[in-house]
C-alpha cells in the first residue's frame, strides 16, 4: 500500500534489534486519515469472506481494525493484556510472547463474545515471530469459529511469522511488507520477491 509505504518511508525510525518505530502515525499518535485507507484496503481484501467480527489484541490493534470492521459492518474485539476486575471468567485466553517488551502476556477474550458460528478476520499492527497472530488465531479456535485470515499492517519479512502462519494453514495479507531493516534503512519486499 503506497500511502503506508510513504508514511513508513518518511516517518519511521529504524530501532537496534530490529525494531521498527512508528509512533508518529500508528502506535502512539495515530494518522486518522491512514488509517481509515488501511481500513478499507483491509475491508476490499476480505469484502467476499463473509466476516462477522474482527478481532485484534490491545493496544496498537484497535485503531487499524475499528476502521475495517466499520467498512465491514461487524463488532470489533479486542483481546486484553491484562485480566481485568470485570473479565475474570468465562474468558478465553492464550500466552502470547512480545518481541519487543521481552515479556508473555496471557491475553483474553469474553467468551460471550465469540462462538461457533463467527467468521473472523485478525488484524494486527505488526508481523514478527507471529506470536500474537498466533495466539488470537487460538482464541478463535477455542471458541469454534473460523479464521478467514489475517491482516497486517506492517510485516517484517525477514522475521519467521508470515511464514509460521500461512503453514498453519492462514491467509496473511499485508499491507506493508519490509524485507529488511539493515543499516538503519527500510526496505520493502519487492512484487517479484513474494
Ligand atoms: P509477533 O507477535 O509477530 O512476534 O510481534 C507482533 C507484535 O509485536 C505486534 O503486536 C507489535 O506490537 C510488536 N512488534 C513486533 N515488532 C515490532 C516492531 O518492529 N515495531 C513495533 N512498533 N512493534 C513491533
Amino acid at each position: 500500500m503506497k500511502l503506508l509505504e510513504q508514511a513508513i518511508r518518511e516517518k519511521g525510525t529504524v530501532l537496534p534489534n530490529d525494531v521498527l518505530k512508528v509512533n508518529s502515525f500508528l502506535n502512539h499518535q495515530i494518522d486518522t486519515e491512514l488509517m481509515i485507507a488501511i481500513g478499507k484496503e483491509f475491508a476490499h481484501l476480505f469484502a467476499q469472506e463473509g466476516i462477522t467480527k474482527v478481532l485484534t489484541i490491545e493496544s496498537s490493534g484497535i485503531a487499524p481494525s475499528f476502521m475495517a470492521a466499520n467498512e465491514l459492518k461487524s463488532p470489533l474485539i479486542f483481546a486484553r493484556k491484562k485480566k481485568s476486575l470485570t473479565l475474570q471468567d468465562n474468558v478465553y485466553t492464550s500466552s502470547v510472547y512480545s518481541y519487543t517488551k521481552k515479556e508473555t502476556n496471557e491475553i483474553t477474550v469474553a467468551k460471550e463474545f465469540l462462538n461457533c458460528n463467527d467468521t473472523v478476520l485478525i488484524i494486527d499492527d505488526f508481523l514478527a515471530n507471529g506470536e500474537a497472530a498466533l495466539g488470537l488465531a487460538s482464541i478463535v479456535e477455542q471458541a469454534g469459529a473460523t479464521v478467514v485470515g489475517i491482516g497486517i499492517v506492517i510485516e517484517k519479512s525477514f522475521q519467521p511469522g508470515r511464514n509460521k502462519l500461512l503453514q498453519a494453514g492462514y491467509r496473511v495479507e499485508s499491507l506493508a511488507r519490509i524485507e529488511s531493516l539493515s543499516n538503519g534503512t527500510v526496505t520493502f519486499v519487492t512484487k517479484n520477491h513474494l
